[in-house]
């Protein structure tokens, strides 16, 4: 049975002391499904975070990482120190790191090894801009997406990847993939691994949508069969919002 995820993606929002005060909201929270659940705080609040939620069932994970080990890359952060203060999982390849920070597939596959490599969890977003879809060439687009950041990867290694499919074009804009719009991408997501990598590893594979996820959607949304969570920005700031949607399953 692969897992169902529900990650809070918290990108460039809350300082320290909003931080605590979103945490002391989560912990306040109860959770009624099986799913995993996880945050994303900025890489200043990691710490803090991490050390607040421990022995809470919220994993605090990290939304970006380098792919180097150490060296002269002036601002950046490497596995290795995500990993020295407890971070398991980081983000890769969000939709916003290659519109703004120029993160290639060729970049980001090369983030994807990094990250494995130390044995983390890699949570690893791709998806179609608008005009990709007008043009009817999703699909193409998100296959590409995955065959040129992954299709390098032995079965193995999808044990540790976790797929999240966010359509450009829905994330903040209030305006959501219809469940069927979502499935339909899930499903061929689905039969791209499996073409690949057979059966066996495209079943495992959990894929989460992201994109304008809101309480009164996120129900219809998870009863999709091959949608097994999602990636939630902005109603990941709210700690009631965001358990609305953990327990949507
Ligand atoms: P919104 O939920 O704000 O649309 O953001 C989705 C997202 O980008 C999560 O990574």
């Amino acid at each position: 049975m692969r897992k169902q995820i529900v990650a809070g993606n918290w990108k460039m929002n809350n300082d320290l002391a909003q931080t605590e005060a979103l945490i002391a909201a989560l912990k306040k929270q109860t959770k009624t499904t099986d799913a995993e659940v996880m945050v994303a705080p900025t890489a200043t609040n990691l710490w803090q975070a991490y050390n607040s939620l421990k022995g809470v069932n919220i994993e605090v994970i990290a939304q970006n990482m380098h792919f180097a080990e150490s060296g002269a890359y002036t601002g950046e952060i490497s596995a290795a120190m995500l990993k020295s203060i407890g971070i398991e999982t980081v983000i890769l390849g969000h939709s916003e790191r290659r519109e703004y920070f120029n993160e290639t597939d060729e970049l980001l596959a090369k983030k994807v090894d990094a990250a494995l490599a130390k044995g983390m969890r890699v949570i690893f977003c791709f998806g179609e801009e608008l005009a990709d879809r007008k043009a009817g060439n999703e699909e193409t687009v998100v296959g590409l997406q995955i065959k040129n950041a992954l299709f390098h990867l032995g079965a193995a290694d999808f044990q540790n990847i976790v797929l999240a499919y966010e359509p450009v074009w829905a994330i903040g804009t209030g305006e959501t993939a219809s469940p069927e719009q979502a499935q339909d991408m899930h499903a061929f997501i689905r039969k791209t691994l499996a073409d690949k990598y057979g059966s066996d590893v495209a079943d495992e594979v959990s894929i989460l949508y992201g994109g304008s996820v809101k309480p009164a959607n996120a129900e219809e949304i998870f009863s999709k069969p091959d949608v097994d969570g999602g990636l939630i920005g902005g109603a990941a700031l709210n700690a009631d919002d965001f358990f609305a949607i953990v327990n949507a399953f």
